[in-house]
């Protein structure tokens, strides 16, 4: 599956701000701590002009795509699938990104960025109410049950992860079960439920500019 390969810091001072693209990395070493300019530019020179409104959404789109790590034509889709579902296009959207397996991987603990937890998912870790599942883009529902496979659970990775799962919490909409390495989907988060530093509204303009 076609993924972005490139160094992940550049993308977030392509942006501007922080992604978190690192995971718990990121807490630490920021590379835009350090350096807080555009790729391929320095110093003065990266002062932002007057940006237009088409930019300011591009950049927005840009932000959720980045931050999720889906490729354009993915995310593209998903917009479109959100579009087509009742109720808000905007909590749509973030709301199927959410519940993206490798997302959910990583909302449980199970992963410290969604790339690792994407990585993870390809190699054939986890099952979805039992039944292997390496899709990372695979869409959960309410009460989807995420397990770590059992043969995958003897392996160093899980067995340190397990220990750190007990410092970390999760998301009141999902649950963990630390000992049996597993989680449920309790529910669709709603807005509220996701501390999210998007303006999506904007990432709704784009496409229906
Ligand atoms: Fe982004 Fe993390 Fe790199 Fe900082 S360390 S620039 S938040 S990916």
């Amino acid at each position: 599956m076609a993924r972005y390969t490139g160094p992940v810091c550049k993308l977030c001072r392509r942006e501007g701000v922080k992604l978190f693209l690192k995971g718990d990395k990121c807490m630490s070493h920021c590379t835009l701590e350090r350096r807080n300019t555009k790729p391929g530019q320095h110093g003065a020179s990266n002062r932002r002009n007057k940006e237009s409104e088409y930019a300011k959404q591009l950049r927005e789109k840009q932000r959720v795509r980045r931050t999720y790590g889906v490729l354009e034509r993915q995310f593209s889709k998903t917009f479109h699938t959100a579009a087509n579902r009742p109720g808000r296009t905007s909590e749509n959207l973030l709301q199927i990104l959410e519940m993206r397996l490798d997302n959910l991987v990583y909302r449980l603990g199970l992963a410290d960025s969604r790339a690792q937890a994407r990585q993870l998912v390809n190699h054939g870790h986890f099952a979805v109410n039992g039944r292997k599942t390496d899709i990372p883009s695979f869409i959960a529902k309410p009460n989807d049950v995420i397990t770590v496979r059992e043969r995958s659970k003897g392996t160093e990775y899980f067995k340190t992860r397990a220990l750190l799962l007990a410092q970390k919490g999760v998301p009141t909409w999902l649950s963990l079960d630390i000992n049996a390495l597993t989680g449920r989907v309790v529910t669709i988060p709603s807005r509220a439920d996701l501390e999210l530093p998007f303006d999506e509204q904007m990432v709704v303009e784009y496409y229906q500019r």
